[in-house]
């Protein structure tokens, strides 16, 4: 507040000692004019009272004894109300309307009468010692014949003349002081008029200078201030939008940044990290907010990677490399592109450092490859033996008939495990690829399990495995595919007849838990061992190859289960105890 009324001050006490000067320049010229003028008037009514005393004093000059000359001086000076002397060419006082002529010294020396013989008029200002006042004297020449003869002086008290000058100094005074009281009044309401409106856009444009741009000028108006307020107001504007594109785009950038499966990182030519997204700072294990604002080689520690960002720093060129990082669980391998930051044409101003992690696509790599490699080999027992069985028949075309049809049958087998085989990749790659063309709807699970139950209870009597169901009557709505869902809990059933000798149990559960439909398969087959258990919903495993090929079984159909589960957004566990049996539970979230 204190500097912005500084203005006003300024403002205020320029006009305010500019007024006093002319207030003082005015009154001290007022009071010269109105003092010279007083003086004149006086000596203009002494010079003509002189005139008619020369006049009766011409006589008594010339040494002419006129009877009352003294009385009718003094009557004279009565009437004029000044004081009259006459004085001889010598000096000696002749006649004085106020002094004995006899007591009064010679005047000869008396400044207004050396001027009147001098000048034809004396005028004088002094103390009078005689009448002790201070007095006007206004001296004339009596001139006889080209001679002069004597003087006439007429005097007049100055105090008269003071008194009144006194008193009009202080009429002009008062008047010069209450016009300099409102002059000063006036002179502050307008300098705050005008320092208002400043001091408003000052106060404004300092907000906005803090950061504040939606402040509003509060000052309108077609004036220099006003004008300038615009300005003010329309900068601030200006500046909000471009803040707000700047922002705007930052967060474009930062959420394009964040959202990049690739990791980037910006160094200056001062190598310290100005920029580094999540995905880099996953990828080497660093915090990004712990690396900004500092060198690569204490914030990024990976030698490697600061190798090659000095030598695109010193050579200018891109350059591309492969690291090897050190993780907790696995080593990552990392793609590297730098590529030199330039400015004004050649000037290296950073580097840029975009990082691959081929981790992922190595590891997808790794399980296509062990996929084929599964899938040429389960496909190629049946074929090796189809191929032996087809061979051995057409080099013995005299063959018993009941080997034949022997072989005949294994070969049917071995189709058949193909085809099974086929199938199950088939659906598998199916539910891998479609997770999106699943044909949801609502369906209820428990009709879903009482159906798959009842296809297969036949079977299960042929098998000597006791069957049983516990499914509740209510519906368990949960959001699915209905051949996906068929198939998942077909291959369950599958298994556990499978696994199950003749004499064990099957029982199904099915319940709603919260938000969850859960259903359960547990037999009294042979279980599995725990070091299995973690692999058992991969493709291609099984516990006992031998066995579960004999069975008919591919290696796939958990792996199916597996898929169905996680497409659906459910989740499958099992809990095993070798020779006692398997429970394997699914859980899918529930429509209800
Ligand atoms: P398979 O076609 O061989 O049955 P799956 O993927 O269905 O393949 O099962 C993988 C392996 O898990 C099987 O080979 C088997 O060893 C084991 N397994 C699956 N279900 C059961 C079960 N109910 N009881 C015991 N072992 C099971």
């Amino acid at each position: 507040m204190q500097h912005r009324n500084r203005f006003l001050w300024k403002l205020f006490s320029g006009y305010a000692a500019l007024l006093l000067l002319g207030v003082l320049v005015t009154g001290v010229t007022i009071e010269r004019r109105i003092s010279s003028d007083a003086l004149r008037e006086l000596e203009a009514a002494l010079e003509g009272k002189a005139i008619f005393l020369r006049e009766i004093s011409l006589k008594p000059l010339q040494g002419v004894q006129v009877a009352g000359f003294p009385a009718e001086v003094a009557e004279l000076s009565h009437a004029s109300g000044t004081r009259l002397t006459v004085i001889t060419r010598a000096g000696a006082v002749l006649a004085d309307s106020h002094e004995d002529p006899a007591t009064m010294e010679n005047h000869v020396s008396r400044p207004e009468i050396v001027q009147a013989l001098n000048h034809g008029r004396g005028i004088e200002m002094r103390f009078s010692q005689t009448l002790e006042e201070q007095m006007m004297y206004v001296a004339l020449p009596v001139v006889e014949g080209g001679e002069t003869i004597g003087f006439v002086r007429c005097a007049l008290p100055l105090t008269d003349v003071k008194r009144r000058l006194a008193e009009l100094r202080a009429i002009i005074g008062i008047g010069l002081l209450v016009s300099l009281a409102l002059s000063l009044a006036l002179g502050w309401v307008l300098a705050r008029r005008i320092t208002w409106p400043l001091m408003q856009v000052t106060q404004t444009a300092e907000l906005i200078a803090g950061g504040n741009l939606d402040e509003r000028m509060p000052v309108q108006g077609t004036d220099e201030v006003g004008v300038l307020a615009k300005a003010v107001g329309d900068m601030a504007a200006s500046m909000r939008e471009r803040i707000e594109t700047i922002s705007r785009d930052r967060n474009r950038l930062s959420a394009i940044l964040a959202g990049m499966a690739e990791g980037l990182v910006a160094v200056d030519a001062a190598e310290k990290v100005v920029l580094l997204n999540h995905a880099a700072g996953r990828m080497l294990g660093v915090k990004p907010e712990d690396c900004i604002g500092r060198q690569t080689y204490e914030s990024i520690r990976i030698s490697g990677l600061v190798e090659v960002i000095e030598h695109t720093l010193k050579h200018g060129q891109m350059t591309e490399d492969r690291l090897t990082l050190l993780d907790k669980n696995q080593d990552r391998t990392v793609d590297v592109l730098t590529s030199p930051l330039k400015e004004d044409g050649n000037r290296i101003v950073g580097v840029v450092v975009v990082l691959r992690d081929l981790t992922r696509i190595r590891h997808l790599e790794n399980l296509r490859q062990e996929f084929v490699a599964n899938a040429s080999h389960e496909l190629k027992s049946p074929l090796t033996s189809i191929r032996g069985l087809t061979d051995t028949l057409l080099d013995d075309p005299q063959m018993e008939a009941q080997t034949r049809s022997h072989f005949l049958s294994l070969i049917q087998q071995d189709t058949g495990r193909l085809s099974q085989l086929i199938n199950d990749m088939l659906t598998l790659s199916q539910i891998e690829s479609s997770e999106q063309t699943l044909d949801l709807r609502p369906i209820d699970l428990a009709d879903l399990l009482r159906d798959e139950t009842a296809a297969l209870e036949t079977l299960a009597q042929t098998r000597q495995i006791d069957l049983n169901a516990d499914i509740p009557d209510t519906p368990l709505l949960v959001v699915g595919d209905d051949a996906a869902l068929c198939e998942m809990i077909n291959n369950l059933l599958d298994n556990a007849l499978k696994y199950t000798a003749a004499g064990g149990q099957i029982r199904i559960r099915s319940w709603a838990d919260g938000n969850r439909i859960s259903f359960s398969v547990a037999d009294t087959g042979v279980g599995i061992a725990a070091e299995h258990l973690g692999h058992i919903f991969e493709r291609f495993y099984r516990v006992d190859k031998a066995r579960s090929r004999e069975l008919g079984g591919t290696g796939l159909g958990l792996a199916i289960v597996k898929h169905i589960v996680l497409a659906h957004g459910g989740e499958v566990s099992v809990t095993s105890t070798p020779g006692k049996g398997s429970t394997f539970t699914v859980q899918l979230p529930s429509c209800q």
